[in-house]
């Protein structure tokens, strides 16, 4: 049997639909901004494999830390314990940080970054003894697939089997200059309940690459500070220079109370998660008290070799040559989105970053379940792109070590598919 076979005899695939699916294809390497089937064909992954590379595949400078990392220290258990690797990022991270992120919960992934800092937040409120249960959240936000982090994303497909036994969340539309002093009053008129506004600064990814103004974000975090709502930017997508700055709260002038990141945290080369707080909600758990300590952790709490890995992509991403990437690419999307918006197959475009999506005319309203989906992955895996519309909407999110030739390249498939499709 060859690998496909085999993977077809025991792997159930996230995001798949396992009996129409097409067969996986099978990647045997990674090199830059491109991945290598077995036979030998080149894919550029201008999504960054589902968001998390920044730095291209397979990068000799990670890869030599975390073999380095490997032969001195694995694992070790993160509760009475602690290590180098896990001290100095945080350190490190904390320095970049908005000024009033002071301490760091490591976890696993996404997910697990956002159920720390709802926990955080409503024990919180429990440690002093204020009863604010309510979440504030984004109507079409992605916040992950665990459970409390579906609770606080959009009621969508993909929570639906699970709506009944997701907690009740006060959702609010995305903030604009109509409709801001609407939410500041349906904030205000949860009087003292409402214990946390959770929200993806800037760009929603999983809602469509939907964008929305710094102005208007900072206005409602600015609100929420005077309603004593302790505010969670899930900076799980849109940190580590995704957005243009290093993280999208670059762009507001409130500070949030608590930040999650994953994804580029570690470049993309292993999982980590990863939750930052202000010292007054450290000090909230502070006690001789027990039972008002975070009882949260998990097998694999702050792992050494996800740490060394996170330290490797950190000294990339603060050497200038990639802030200057990160312009260019911006430049670069700009010019493209300026020479296409005008194609009758473009019902919008738009920019944050090194992020550019595109919205493509069907006819119909835009959906995660457009038929057209599956005719534009294949039509760019056929031409070596790997692409992944979102329904119709197609964005692309390179590594920043992409080169101006395949940038190039991507932008002129794409307009050859408005022609052809
Ligand atoms: C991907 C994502 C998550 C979940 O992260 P996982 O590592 O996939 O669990 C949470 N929030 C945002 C904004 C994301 O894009």
């Amino acid at each position: 049997m060859n690998l496909v076979e085999r993977d077809l005899q025991v792997i159930w695939h996230p995001y798949t639909q396992m009996q129409t699916a097409q067969p996986p294809i099978p990647i045997v390497r990674g090199e830059g901004t491109c991945l290598f089937d077995e036979n030998g064909k080149k894919y550029i992954d201008a999504i960054s494999s589902w968001w998390v590379n920044i730095h291209g595949h397979a990068h000799p400078y990670i890869a030599q830390k975390v073999a380095e990392q490997l032969k001195k220290l694995e694992h070790a258990i993160f509760a009475g314990f602690t290590h180098e690797g896990a001290v100095e990022l945080a350190e490190r991270l904390l320095n970049i940080l908005p000024v009033n992120q002071k301490k760091a919960f490591y976890s696993d992934n996404g997910s697990t970054a956002i159920e720390v800092a709802i926990k955080m937040c409503l024990q919180y409120w429990h440690n002093k003894g204020e009863g604010r249960s309510k979440i504030i959240a984004f109507k079409d936000a992605y916040h992950g697939d665990t459970f409390g982090a579906m609770a606080v994303s959009g009621r969508s497909a993909f929570t639906a089997p699970f709506d009944s036994l997701l907690f009740a969340v006060e959702f609010i539309d995305l903030p604009n200059e109509s409709n801001i002093e609407a939410l500041k009053s349906q904030i205000t008129s949860l009087k003292n309940e409402a214990a946390c506004f959770i929200f993806e600064p800037l760009v929603q990814g999983t809602a469509g690459m939907v964008m929305y103004e710094a102005a208007y974000l900072d206005q409602l975090m600015q609100h929420c500070r005077k309603e004593d709502v302790l505010m969670i930017a899930d900076e799980v997508f849109t940190g580590f220079g995704r957005t243009g700055k290093p993280f999208a709260c670059n762009y507001v002038t409130e500070l949030p109370d608590i930040m999650c990141f994953s994804k580029g945290l570690t470049g993309g080369t292993m999982a980590l998660g990863l939750t930052t707080c202000t010292m007054a909600i450290y000090e909230a758990f502070l006690s001789t008290d027990k039972l008002k300590t975070l009882f949260h952790g998990h097998s694999f709490t702050a792992n050494p070799v996800a740490c060394s890995s996170a330290l490797a992509s950190l000294d990339l991403f603060l050497d200038e040559k990639t802030t200057i990437s990160i312009k260019r690419i911006e430049r670069a999307h700009r010019e493209f989105a300026a020479k296409i918006k005008d194609h009758p197959k473009i019902k919008t475009i738009r920019q944050t970053g090194t992020i550019v999506a595109m919205e493509w005319e069907t006819g119909n309203n835009t959906s995660y379940f457009s038929s057209l989906r599956d005719t534009l992955y294949n039509y760019f895996i056929d031409a070596g792109i790997i692409l992944r519309p979102l329904g119709n909407i197609i964005y692309i999110l390179p590594p920043y070590c992409i080169t101006d030739t395949e940038l190039a390249y991507i932008y002129s498939k794409i307009e050859q598919a408005l022609d052809e499709i």
